[in-house]
């Protein structure tokens, strides 16, 4: 292998993989149980950086050659830049020798289109084939799947990858029209489609037969980008909604558009990237898949933005004062994921401690609800913070006052592996 030439790939390949954020790598259930190399069942640990990006997989595209013009596309074939491939055996190579050097825990691969469809999937296919038959890796992998590939390909790639994902790139048909009219929204729902029926299927069968084969066990995901086009949040929120219903999605992705081209139909160059906006959609997509929150409680044709200021479920709150303050020694479990400053967890151990006798703040401070925020909406067994006659608004003000987001002087820089 010329390091010096792969060097140079990785340069390019790793810089242009950038800004796919699509690579976090829970929820597997691959195991090592052949003293094969890696373990993605346990022990993957992503680290991310301070705005949130996974830097602990091999994250790169296969090429950065395209067919196609995105217009948000640094990778698109109208762009002036460099330009490289690596080969099949390149990438397996490259994560075998970052995997023993203990670098990654695996490998995300996306790609360009170099031809059509089926000839870049192929590749990207056989990278995970070879890493998973000849060097018995059991390390994580992540696989883009590329829109318009055969189902034949995509159920050989569910057969080698941990999580595949085929990213719609924008959040409606509308947007996505605008800006890659060359793209079909209907190339990118059929692989979800039967992705979506794959995965049922190959989970009923490893319920009747603990030797039937893996499948996608981290499921699919989806990236959408933020910012490009002109939806609201209410639009994305609904749509993404739509596909973790409709296509049992893990994840949906969100990625602050970062203005690299110049194009009329995009926001100028110089126009900040979305973080914070980003960071809320990441939140409100939290209150839909573990909160028991209904989309359009969040956001909805009234309320189609989300408050940059103060998270989504402070502002839920803050618009239905009525429903507050709650009783922690009586509620039911779902009002009490609904209060400001208590998670999941602490909501559990609320209900399951107040068996044993009447919560009081210094109870609830010790499992892990934050005070400063929660006084405002529950009662408990003492008398302190027992005032009653505030706004939602005076609320937002007073939490304002004594809270910092870690987003807002954020400045999005991306990170550089090699
Ligand atoms: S198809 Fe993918 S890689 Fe090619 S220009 Fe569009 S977004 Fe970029």
């Amino acid at each position: 292998m010329d390091a010096d030439r792969i060097t140079e790939k990785l340069n390019i390949l790793a810089d242009a993989a950038k800004y796919d954020v699509s690579c976090a790598s829970s929820g597997s259930k691959r195991k090592n149980e052949n003293k094969g190399l890696g373990n993605a069942s346990n022990g993957i640990c992503h680290s991310y950086t301070e705005d949130g990006r996974c830097v602990s997989l091999l994250k790169i595209l296969l090429t950065n050659h395209c067919i196609f013009d995105c217009a948000y596309c640094v990778s698109r074939k109208s762009n002036d830049i460099q330009r490289a491939a690596f080969t099949v055996q390149e990438v397996v190579d490259l994560t075998i020798n970052f995997y023993r050097r203990n670098y990654i825990e695996g490998l995300f691969l996306s790609s360009g289109i170099f031809k059509d469809a089926d000839f870049t999937m192929e590749r990207l296919v056989r990278v995970a084939k070879k890493l998973r038959l000849e060097h018995n890796f059991h390390g994580y992998i992540h696989l883009k799947s590329i829109p318009g590939a055969s189902d034949e390909l995509m159920n050989e790639a569910g057969l080698y990858a941990d999580r595949l994902s085929v990213n719609l790139e924008m959040p409606t048909e509308a947007g996505l029209k605008l800006l890659a009219p060359d793209k079909n929204h209907q190339d990118m729902i059929k692989p979800m489609g039967y992705l979506k029926n794959a995965i049922i299927q190959h989970t009923e069968e490893k319920k009747l037969f603990k030797k039937a084969p893996l499948f996608a066990p981290a499921g699919q995901s989806t990236q959408v980008i933020i910012g490009a086009t002109p939806e609201d949040d209410n639009q994305i929120l609904h749509s993404a909604n739509y596909f973790y219903k409709n296509f049992k999605l893990r994840r949906v992705y969100y990625s602050g558009y970062v203005p690299v081209l110049e194009d009329s139909r995009l926001p100028a160059l110089n126009t900040s990237v979305p973080m914070v906006r980003e960071n809320r959609l990441y939140q409100a997509d939290w209150l839909m898949r573990n909160y028991g929150f209904h989309v359009s409680e969040i956001v909805n044709n009234q309320q189609p933005h989300l408050d940059l200021d103060i998270d989504p479920k402070l502002s839920w709150a803050i618009r239905n004062m009525n429903e507050f303050p709650i009783d922690v020694n009586r509620a039911d479990l779902k009002m009490i994921l609904r209060v400001p400053g208590i998670g999941v967890l602490s909501a559990q151990k609320i209900v399951s401690a107040r068996k044993f006798g009447k919560l009081n703040w210094e109870n609830l401070k010790r499992m892990g609800v934050c005070i400063n925020r929660a006084k405002y909406f529950v009662t408990c067994q003492s008398k302190e913070f027992e005032r009653r006659d505030l706004t939602g608004n005076a609320i937002k003000q007073f939490i304002l006052a004594t809270s910092h987001s870690k987003y807002i002087k954020n400045v999005p820089t991306q990170l550089n592996l090699f």
